[in-house]
């Protein structure tokens, strides 16, 4: 039988071999979580062992975006053990843990630790962690990233906010830290019809991609403004788990993050 040590020893291994991949906006509201849900849900659909870590303190949704809001995690020897969702996907949330209202309540230093139990929890054989963070670049942010040392991160951004400065303080939080910029997703990029699902772009196109190479990082790919990404989205269906236009968006910026 395995003693203790060597238990340690293989989660320790298991631990490094994970990626922790880091999913950051420079404000709310721009579809950080919507992204980091369904990025998890078309990686676990190409065979990844995936993990969603829910940090956003400041408005925990995965639980709902999961269609996982009765799950409650258990802890084990103080390790907390996630749940599983119904998308192959295995989640832990601030929002599972604790009221909104306490978590705003929280100080830099207990935030810190509550989110740390979060990315060290059992996360078993998972070989990918989505780590969706609290959106902006203060302080919280700032020490997860340096703590918890992401392999990479992923922007999401809107085309206003890529042309605006918010996104570069993402960019300058994760470029400060050492951790590697893999990319940009441009999200509400154009208008879908929800009559015939044509893209258009109300604001004009190429903005993401002038934006991006002016920042120095590569654009991962958009994904439109569309009323069935929202409905979707606030059904706790995911819709890169059907297969429609919309998952397709999700698919291929997770083939991008997977290269
Ligand atoms: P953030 O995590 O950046 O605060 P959310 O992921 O919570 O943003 O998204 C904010 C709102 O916008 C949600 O109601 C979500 O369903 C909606 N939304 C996000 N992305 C899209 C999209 N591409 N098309 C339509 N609605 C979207």
């Amino acid at each position: 039988a395995a003693g203790v040590e060597d238990v340690r020893i293989a989660q320790t291994a298991s631990r490094r071999q994970r990626r922790l991949i880091a999913v950051a906006s420079g404000k709310g509201g721009v579809g950080k979580s919507t992204v980091s849900a369904n990025l998890a849900v078309a990686l676990a659909a190409k065979g990844r062992k995936v993990g969603l870590v829910d940090a956003d303190i400041y408005g925990p949704s995965q639980p709902k975006l999961m269609g996982s809001e009765a799950a409650k995690p258990e802890a084990r020897e103080k390790t907390l053990i996630p749940v599983d969702t119904p998308y192959g996907v295995r989640m832990l949330s601030m929002g599972q843990l604790v009221s909104a209202d306490q978590a705003l309540a929280w100080r830099g230093p207990m935030a810190t630790s509550a989110l740390g139990q979060l990315v060290d929890a059992d996360w078993g054989d998972a070989d990918t962690l989505i780590l969706d963070l609290p959106p902006g670049t203060g302080d919280v942010q700032l020490t997860m990233v340096q703590k918890h040392k992401p392999a990479g991160a992923v922007i999401v951004s809107t085309p206003q906010d890529l042309a605006l400065i918010d996104a570069r303080r993402a960019v300058n939080l994760f470029e400060k830290t050492g951790v590697p910029i893999i990319g940009i997703v441009e999200n509400m990029a154009g208008y879908a019809c929800p009559e015939c699902g044509a893209v258009s772009d109300p604001f004009g196109r190429g903005g993401a991609e002038a934006a991006a190479k002016d920042i120095g990082v590569p654009l991962l790919g958009r994904v439109p403004l569309d009323i069935a990404i929202r409905e979707q989205s606030d059904a706790g269906t995911p819709p890169a788990a059907g297969n429609g236009e919309q998952a397709a968006a999700f698919h291929r910026i997770a083939d991008a993050l997977s290269d």
